[in-house]
């Protein structure tokens, strides 16, 4: 086959896997969802933004994300941008040890240190391209953080934001350094094939990470505890008995130390499952929409939507990891393949660098079956809270509030639109009312009529 194709093929893999897994995975019921601006009840009027946002709320949601969006997909721009340099980085001339007075003998190389310890060069290459390409949009987004201060969003000191950003910048050394290693010791035993071992380390290191992230790295940015309000824990057994699960670890997280927002989240699986809200939430809304989150919730439990990706994640990754390593061996320059050399004594096919550009380039290609996955996967959750909970003007509610909170776009258009369409994980919340809409009319529940939430948060301009 010829080089350039070689790409091209495994890509063409990558996305049909992709699709195969999202068709294999997908909820078997689909959860019917009115379209934006479909009329779901006779008589009601058509599911509108303007609806169940005042104009000032849509102005004020829009004019902080299309900068905010603007300023990430400059962050993404830098960060390819240096990856692409180190990738294309062509080797120094190596150097050459002559003995005084034999000119006629072929020039004697000394072994570099990279040659003579790969692995641990390898580690080296890894680490330091992913702090470099960490590092290079700081501006941004320091900028971005700036923006999401002045919109009441972003709470806590720039010295706890710095904080957070040298934590994960060792994070993202010692994953560097272990994807660097690695791909060294794959790509020495076998130059051609390396990818196929690589693809069963990455999918086994992502499960390791699923298990241990709530364990290892969110207590690393955050603290929690468990929910003590303990009709509130009552009311959350009762909904999970409903649901048919053991609820574990219920847990409250301090996250109003950082942002005003509003979230909560399953995370890990098995003995490390748990779910957990953000203080936040817990604070700032009544015991109707917390049971509506938590309903939503433990519909991912019962589905186990959490080891569902893993397995999407698995069905992609021989393909993908195929179309990581023809990429890099496109963009590795001769003889730069590094660190060290074959047994034979060649340069090996793909550097470091090239492999983690390659590899981030083959992630996007199933990015959008796996949002498609998740947004199904979220309507599902939506549709089961609405049925275990009965109440469809909690989730109303909810989302109006949590769009002014969260200063989330409900309804994005243009650019916005098509970004949500491709990359979005969760429906727009403009589509989740109309979900519940929808729900009230098919089970004869009676709402109020749309109306906008008028209180801002606090620190709202
Ligand atoms: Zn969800």
């Amino acid at each position: 086959m010829v080089r350039a194709q070689r790409p091209l093929v495994a890509a063409v893999a990558t996305v049909a896997a992709a699709r195969i897994a999202t068709t294999a995975l997908r909820p078997r019921s689909p959860v019917p969802t009115p379209p934006r601006g479909a009329r779901p009840g006779a008589g009601r009027g058509a599911i509108e933004a303007e609806s169940y946002f005042t104009a000032d709320q849509l102005h004020r949601v829009r004019r902080y994300r299309r900068p905010q969006a603007l300023l990430g997909a400059g962050e993404t721009a830098l960060q390819l941008a240096v990856l692409w340099r180190l990738a294309r980085r062509r080797p120094a001339a190596p150097a050459t040890t002559v003995a005084p007075g034999e000119d006629a003998a072929p020039p004697v190389r000394a072994p570099s240190v990279a040659e003579r310890h790969p692995v641990l060069a390898g580690a080296l290459a890894g680490a330091t391209t992913l702090l470099a390409t960490g590092a290079a949009p700081l501006p941004l987004a320091a900028l971005a953080r700036h923006r999401a201060v002045r919109a009441g969003l972003a709470t806590g000191t720039w010295r706890l934001w710095a904080t957070d950003l040298a934590r994960a910048a060792a994070l993202e050394a010692a994953a560097g350094a272990a994807l660097g290693a690695g791909t060294v010791a794959l790509v020495r035993r076998d130059p051609t094939g390396w990818w196929r071992p690589a693809a069963g380390v990455g999918v086994g290191a992502s499960a390791a990470l699923t298990f241990a992230a709530p364990l290892l790295i969110e207590p690393l940015f955050s603290r929690s505890r468990p929910v003590e309000d303990e009709e509130l824990v009552a009311d959350l057994r009762a909904i999970a008995g409903r649901a048919g699960v053991r609820l574990r670890a219920v847990l409250v997280s301090d996250a109003s130390r950082r942002t005003t927002a509003v979230n909560a989240y399953v995370s890990g699986f098995g003995r490390s499952r748990r779910v957990v809200f953000w203080d936040t939430l817990l604070e700032g809304f009544g015991a109707r929409e917390t049971r509506m989150v938590v309903a939503h919730e433990l519909s991912h439990v019962v589905h186990r939507d959490v080891p569902r990706s893993l397995v999407f994640l698995a069905l992609v990754a021989a393909p993908a990891a195929a179309a990581t390593a023809a990429l890099a061996e496109l963009l590795t320059p001769d003889g730069a393949g590094a660190p060290g050399r074959t047994r034979s004594g060649d340069p090996l096919p793909v550097s470091v660098p090239a492999v983690l550009l390659a590899g981030a380039a083959a992630g996007l290609l199933p990015a959008t079956e796996m949002a498609r996955l998740s947004r199904a996967i979220e309507r599902r959750a939506d549709a089961e809270a609405l049925g275990w909970t009965g109440d469809p003007g909690a989730l109303i509610g909810f989302f109006q509030r949590i769009a002014v909170t969260n200063v989330g776009d409900p309804d994005p258009r243009g650019v916005g639109r098509l970004l949500h369409d491709l990359l979005g994980t969760h429906p727009t919340v403009l589509e989740r009312i109309g979900a519940a809409v929808a729900h009230a009319d098919a089970h004869g529940i009676a709402l109020p009529p749309a109306a906008p939430v008028v209180a801002l948060p606090a620190g709202a301009d």
